[in-house]
């Protein structure tokens, strides 16, 4: 079946006591047994429990993954991913990975003797010389946040494959309906269910997939063993969300591409970073390693940083905030919200203007999208 199909079935079984339609949350804590080592399946919920199942199951099968795992927060699945490595080993990451990934790296496992080097990962000849003899790890992101650069996930995973590196996605960006990491090789894709899979905008989660065991068994051990699971009634609004996924990416990339062209045409916008566009220089890979572009788009306005202040304060429909993928559109300029613990030379260096704004598109009709964004350009 197709992962339209498999979002709505996988997972959803009705409830074989009442004939629910909708599995129920299972609010409970701990279970009780029949007898001693006699339980049903379930234990306690940090351990195991019936609606974190259901979610962990069904974006396995939107994945094409054997194993889903479901965490508190996306940071909280980069974290149980990164507990695989040991002390004494070095990971290799984009230099415009996600901030929080850099923030944990940095100033959490560096004291554990974990070390990270941030290269340009759309260079593969970078990539392979920063390998070195304790490289365990090799983490990608594509696109990337706020500039929507790619990288070739399958040749850097067969890269790393050649050296014995585990190769994770984090794919919150562009979800499975867009890009299949897993096909390209990746061992482990990571979400921030918080965007897109949920994005009603009323939840945080995190997930990890994997097809293989070993990795699987060693992942759902961390899980249990760090503890930083998902509550069951956030899992039930995820799951709830992955049956609307693919129809909600679908739109919203389309009403992406359409700002996304209206913007590169408008005389006060310098540049336009839509991988879906002609003009960005990795279209032809978008086009290779990507069923559609996404719903992010970033772009640079003429002027100065209060140019880019200007027009953000005066959108209606794009809301001023941080987070993307929602429903409803938001607007930030990553210089002065999600990449302000950034020093000024490092986002100077990574690209990152006090003139680039970033837009997360929603499901409002294009056009008003596109009028609202008519109005606030008009007062730069
Ligand atoms: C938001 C985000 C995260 C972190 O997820 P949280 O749910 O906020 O903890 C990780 N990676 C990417 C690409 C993100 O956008």
């Amino acid at each position: 079946m197709r992962p339209e199909t498999l979002a709505i079935h996988v997972g959803h079984e009705p409830d074989a006591a009442t004939g629910s339609i909708v599995p129920p949350i299972y609010q409970t804590s701990t279970y009780v047994q029949d007898g001693i080592g006699q339980d049903r399946g379930f234990v306690y919920s940090r351990t195991g429990n019936p609606s974190r199942s259901l979610l962990e199951k069904s974006l396995a099968a939107v994945e094409g993954a054997k194993y889903g795992l479901c965490f508190a927060s996306g940071m909280s699945a980069i974290n149980n991913i990164l507990l695989l490595l040991e002390s004494g080993s070095h990971v290799i990451c984009p230099a415009s990975v996600y901030g929080g990934t850099f923030r944990i790296l940095e100033f959490v496992y560096k004291r554990f003797g974990i070390e990270a080097d941030f290269v340009d990962v759309a260079d593969i000849a970078a990539v392979e010389r920063a390998i070195r003899a304790n490289t365990r790890m090799l983490w990608l992101e594509s696109p990337t946040n706020p500039l929507l650069g790619l990288c070739d996930i399958e040749a850097l995973s067969a890269l790393a494959r050649s050296k014995g590196l585990t190769t994770v996605v984090d794919n919150t960006f562009a979800t499975a309906v867009l890009q299949r990491p897993l096909e390209l090789g990746a061992d482990i894709v990571i979400h921030s269910t918080t965007k897109y899979i949920g994005d009603h905008l009323d939840v945080l989660g995190g997930a990890c997939l994997t097809n293989d065991d070993g990795l699987y068994e060693r992942l759902r051990f961390l899980q249990n063993a760090v503890g930083a699971v998902q509550g069951p009634f956030d899992c039930w609004l995820l799951a709830r969300g992955v049956k609307t996924l693919s129809l909600r990416v679908k739109q919203q990339s389309a009403n992406a591409e359409k700002v996304a062209r209206f913007l590169e045409e408008h005389p006060k916008v310098r540049r336009v970073h839509y991988p879906g566009l002609p003009s960005h220089p990795q279209h032809q890979l978008a086009r290779k390693q990507m069923k559609g572009f996404g719903a992010m788009v970033s772009f640079e306005v003429n002027g100065d940083a209060s140019s880019a202040q200007k027009l953000v304060a005066h959108t209606k429909l794009f809301a001023l905030g941080e987070s993307l993928g929602g429903v409803r559109s938001l607007v930030c300029i990553p210089a002065k919200q999600t990449h302000a613990s950034m020093t000024p030379e490092a986002r100077e260096r990574a690209g990152i203007s006090d003139t680039l704004v970033r837009l997360s598109v929603g499901l409002e009709h294009p056009d008003d999208l596109i009028e609202d964004l008519v109005a606030a350009l008009d007062t730069v």
